[in-house]
């Protein structure tokens, strides 16, 4: 790895004025090198010392430039005071005074469990525990729940069944070594393409992968096989 140290923003900063961090998109975390110029982001490109995308980056995270100074990003707290009237900019102290105000009177009003978060499959564990620590050790109600949970609950409760654990029990460099893989229920060239390059890097090599599908278009054409599974029988009473 690059020596690092810490930059001025929080990030580890490496040589040549890049800091370095970790994609904000998808789950495959691939590692990333940001560069700017007078505090404003310049440039993105895949660090090439991680181990999870060795440089290689998707397209996603090579837009964040335009994306972060777009004129149109939220950067001020916007209020309205009902329904049909349009937004207008708030201070933080004037947006932070009326969530709790709300907030206080929803509790007053109808007691904890009337409030839920859904939170962000996005955040930190800083901000999981920020938001936990509103909910549930100042408002009182046990009702947060995260997309980051939800979008995995019938997956993990896959992996449960068949491997026995609540998390994917290979890694990625799993892959390097595969002989053979079997892709259910996943585009991965499309939703998780740097893993998808690691799988076409190992095809390269000689592994067999195979993706059962449904059919559509969104299914990985670079598979070594693809069957369609047929719709169940309909049961006769
Ligand atoms: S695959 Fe693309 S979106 Fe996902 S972490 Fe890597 S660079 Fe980001």
């Amino acid at each position: 790895m690059t020596s690092s140290k810490p930059s001025a923003g929080g990030a580890p900063s490496v040589g040549g004025g890049a800091a370095r961090t970790v994609c904000p998109y998808c789950g495959v975390g691939c590692g990333l090198l940001l560069r700017t110029e007078h505090a404003r982001l310049t440039a993105v490109q895949g660090d090439p010392d991680y181990p999870v995308n060795r440089g290689r980056t998707c397209r996603k995270p090579l837009e964040l430039p335009p994306a972060v100074h777009a004129r149109d990003r939220a950067t001020h707290p916007l209020l309205r005071d009902r329904h049909d009237v349009r937004f207008r900019t708030a201070s933080w102290d004037d947006a932070m005074a009326t969530a709790a105000a709300r907030l206080r009177r929803v509790v007053d009003d109808h007691g904890p469990e009337a409030i839920a978060f859904y939170i962000s499959g996005q955040l930190l564990t800083e901000d999981y525990y920020a938001v936990n620590k509103l909910a549930k050790g100042f408002l009182g109600t046990n009702n947060v729940d995260s997309n980051s949970r939800l979008c995995m609950s019938s997956a993990v409760a896959g992996y449960v069944g068949a491997f026995g654990s609540d998390g994917p029990p290979p890694s990625y460099a799993d892959l390097d070594v595969a002989d053979c893989i079997l892709l259910l229920g996943t585009n991965t060239a499309a939703c998780h393409p740097i893993v998808w390059a690691r799988i076409r890097d190992r095809q390269a090599e000689g592994l067999t992968s195979s993706a059962p599908t449904p059919g559509g278009p969104l299914r990985p054409r670079a598979a070594t096989s693809t069957c369609r599974s047929a719709p169940a029988p309909t049961s006769r009473s």
